[in-house]
């Protein structure tokens, strides 16, 4: 609850509104585009630079392009009205920078009821439903249908107009991506730095804007003033919340608000804070340190304002991210041997030859740390990653994985390429991707190498999907001719990663019954259709709609990988089967459709095997135009 501090002589703020905003109508062009470097959720902190997008209304205030997509609302263990933790998905939206500030109230003339005097500062003691009322002026001011009905307050989600931000949307865009306690962390002692709160406020409000900034570029999420919602309060809401942009309960007489004030302390500062306070329709009583800021619906879909997004440089291009470095082709192996360099060359030149290289957005790869090699594989196989070229072994493990000077540092670097493929889709810099890396990974287990794969690139991505991103659930689909055992294996008991495997059977490395269903949690977690040879595209698309996309919406996951081996192509050196291009194409066709159904399309594709050259390089291709539809 927040307590009025001065009201004295305050005017009822809306008295005269309808008769002077529309003066102020400087229709400026909607398109001013700035990008900031600012840190993105999923990423190492130091090294994350991330573009966002700020969009400057007619009416001269910054606003921040909010993406789509789901994150993990609420807190478990602090408060009870915080919990349960529940994933909702949220449409994307805009929202401005900073919190409303009196100088805007006075742009549209409208009276200032603010205690702490100052332009710049944050408008304050304003009650929810004159917030409300704001929103509805500024709509009218800028051309835009108003979202609140004055009469009865209630909110048209379909308007193009401002509004208050559901508490979904302000959680998720005050989380960025986050999981901790806060968006900077769980470290209290910098909460200074992000807000003017108890401890760092002198008792009052200051300037927007001087503190840093959230991941995604908002300013003063927490602190300086409390900041209404548009739903309405309810204790025990999470236990009974939609899962897609939830609106709040429909009846109470509290609304929500939320990040804290300069009054607050830093626990009520917490992305998963709930305060509340009555909404009634009295300026008198309300608080100095409750305040707003402004959201509206992302108007891609809104014809009047094409040039809202026809400045942003990622909309002209592909949003299909392609991951290569050429520390790849420095994975030397002997000659003769089917994984090689070659393999990436040629699917490098054969986009390059058919004009879809300048169309994906190029992805680079850094080695991933240690950290996320360890959550599939031990300490002292990593070391012994690292050691054997220098004792001169020229294989790892087993002969079919020969490894050279550069073999470590390739290793790690497809992984990492894995990895950086996860953090452009989750900051929404591309849809998806594709990985052109080697080594491979499906056959790698947690001490030993095999089947020429050294690190799991795509079990070292799920787990940092859960981890770093995260996300819960990480479906798998593992298409290459040959079963995946090192992927089985790691999440054999796991039900938060599903592992579907198509392959031929009995083949190498020999796993892959289909009595291997998992086991204790994992039970039916792992999925796999074992393939006689010579198998065809009919084979493996009856599989995937009979089998792999009945299973995959049930399990409904967060992120989907792939584990894109081509070597079920009819022509494969090694394979026995007799897929085509045209049935990879396919294949991806269903992956992604689930991607889309499920995560907002979220998904990573990670080449494995496919031997013989151009059956892999038209494969690649043709999955990589499927990806980037
Ligand atoms: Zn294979």
């Amino acid at each position: 609850m927040y307590q009025c501090r001065s009201c004295e002589g305050r005017n009822p703020v809306f008295r005269s509104r309808r008769m002077t905003v529309l003066s102020n109508k400087r229709l400026a062009y909607v398109s001013c585009l700035l990008l900031l470097a600012i840190t993105p959720g999923c990423r190492r902190e130091e090294e994350a630079v991330v573009a966002a997008q700020v969009v400057t209304t007619k009416t001269g205030i910054e606003m921040v392009a909010i993406p789509a997509g789901f994150f993990e609302m609420g807190s478990g263990k602090e408060g009870l009205d915080e919990s349960p933790v529940h994933r909702v998905w949220v449409s994307p939206f805009l929202m401005d920078r900073f919190e409303v500030v009196q100088e805007q109230f006075k742009k549209l003339q409208i009276s200032d009821p603010s205690h702490f005097k100052n332009p710049k500062n944050p408008l304050e003691q304003i009650n929810w439903t004159d917030a409300a009322m704001y929103c509805n002026e500024r709509s009218l001011a800028e051309g835009l249908d108003p979202c609140y009905d004055e009469r009865t307050w209630r909110c048209n989600f379909e308007a193009n107009g401002y509004r208050l931000p559901t508490e979904a949307e302000w959680e998720y865009a005050c989380r960025a991506g986050t999981t901790t306690k806060y968006f900077f962390g769980s470290d209290v002692r910098k909460l200074k730095d992000y807000a003017w709160f108890k401890d760092s406020s002198s008792g009052k409000t200051h300037p927007v804007g001087l503190k840093k900034p959230n991941p995604w570029g908002l300013h003063d999420m927490y602190g300086n003033v409390a900041e209404w919602c548009n739903d309405i309060y309810l204790k025990s809401y999470y236990s009974q919340s939609e899962q897609r942009d939830p609106k709040g309960p429909a009846k109470g007489r509290d609304r929500v608000l939320r990040g804290g004030a300069w009054n607050s302390s830093a626990d009520a500062c917490r992305s998963a804070y709930r305060a509340s306070d009555p909404s009634i329709d009295d300026t008198c009583l309300a608080s100095d340190a409750i305040g707003f800021r402004c959201v509206r619906n992302a108007p891609n879909k809104v014809s009047s304002e094409p040039n809202m997004t026809a400045n942003n440089p990622h909309n002209s291009a592909s949003k299909t991210g392609l991951v290569y470095d050429d520390i790849f082709l420095e994975h030397k192996t002997t000659p003769g041997h089917p994984e090689r360099p070659e393999r990436l060359i040629g699917i490098l030149d054969n986009l390059k030859a058919k004009g879809l290289m300048d169309k994906l957005t190029l992805l680079k790869p850094a080695p991933a740390s240690l950290e996320w090699i360890k959550t599939i594989h031990s300490q002292q196989y990593i070391d012994r990653v690292q050691e054997s070229y220098r004792d001169g072994t020229a294989h790892l493990d087993s002969a079919d994985t020969p490894i050279s000077p550069k073999s470590y540092e390739a290793a790690l670097t497809a992984a990492g390429g894995v990895l950086a493929a996860v953090d452009a889709v989750m900051e929404g810099k591309v849809d998806n991707a594709f990985c052109a890396v080697r080594p491979p990974g499906h056959h790698a287990l947690e001490n030993r190498a095999m089947g020429f794969c050294i690190f799991n690139n795509v079990a070292i991505a799920a787990r940092y999907i859960q981890k770093k991103c995260g996300l819960s659930k990480v479906l798998i689909v593992d298409w290459d001719v040959h079963h995946g055992n090192g992927t089985q294996a790691a999440f054999y008991d796991d039900p938060t990663v599903l592992y579907f495997s198509v392959h031929q059977y009995p083949f190498y490395p020999g796993t892959g019954s289909e009595a291997e269903k998992g086991s204790g949690k994992g039970v039916n977690y792992n999925i796999n259709v074992p393939l006689p040879a010579r198998s065809g595209d009919d084979v493996y698309i009856k599989a995937f709609e009979e089998r792999l996309r009945p299973a995959a919406l049930d399990f409904a996951p967060d992120f989907v990988l792939i584990s894109a081996g081509f070597d079920a192509h009819e022509n494969d050196l090694l394979g026995g089967m007799a897929v085509t291009a045209d049935g990879f194409a396919r294949l991806t066709q269903i992956v992604k459709a689930i991607a889309q159904k499920c995560c907002g399309g979220r998904l990573v594709s990670v080449l494995e095997g496919g031997y013989q050259l151009k059956g892999l390089t038209d494969s690649v291709e043709a999955h990589i135009r499927v990806l980037m539809k």
